[in-house]
């Protein structure tokens, strides 16, 4: 790895955890936002294989503006338009309601770029473990299922770009589905709130 790769992918890093260093993950306190992007890249890197600097940057960097004040313009001036984009189809229109925000995640998958759809699994990936291992405290078991069932429609219409990010998401979804019970069982039990 050239110095100049480092220093472009140590910046992306300074660059999230400055802009997401007063976000936790959600209903953790503890846990800081920054963690969830990291996980992201690094699981693209380490499961996926991927070397393209300008898709871990963009992982790195896939949340800055759609939770914080961070502007595409911004993103670009300090990380150039190739990271810019794969930002910009990463970021959902916060201006739309959060149902529609969700099914258009669904409907817009398969026209993704194929650097889009590989950080889209390995974001799916990380906030699947995140709402099965320790999720929101008041989210019960069915929003957990529901956010999970979720996660795989969005992910179907991102297949075909890389057969091991995709077999680790089978697994993390089955493991979910293992713990969380299918649709209709257990549907009583275990509620958290
Ligand atoms: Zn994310």
């Amino acid at each position: 790895m050239s110095s100049a790769i480092q220093s472009q992918l140590l910046g992306a890093v300074l660059f999230a955890a400055t802009k997401h260093k007063d976000q936790r993950r959600k209903g953790h306190s503890t846990v800081p936002y920054v963690n969830h992007v990291i996980e992201v890249a690094e699981l693209l890197a380490r499961v996926g294989g991927i070397t393209d600097v300008a898709v871990l940057q963009a992982a790195l960097l896939h949340d800055t503006v759609e939770d914080t004040e961070t502007t595409f313009e911004e993103v670009e001036e300090k990380f150039g338009a190739d990271v810019q984009r794969l930002v910009e189809e990463m970021t959902d229109d916060k201006s739309i309601p959060k149902a529609e925000r969700k099914r258009l995640q669904i409907a817009h998958a398969t026209a993704m770029s194929e650097r889009g759809k590989l950080i889209k699994i390995a974001d799916k990936i990380s906030n699947i473990r995140d709402i099965v291992d320790r999720p929101p405290p008041d989210w019960t078991w069915e929003r957990r299922r529901t956010y999970v069932q979720w996660g795989e429609d969005v992910v179907a219409g991102c297949r075909g770009v890389n057969v091991k990010l995709e077999a680790l998401f089978d697994m993390v979804v089955a493991e979910a589905w293992e713990k969380l019970g299918k649709e209709g069982e257990g549907k009583e039990c275990g509620e958290t709130s």
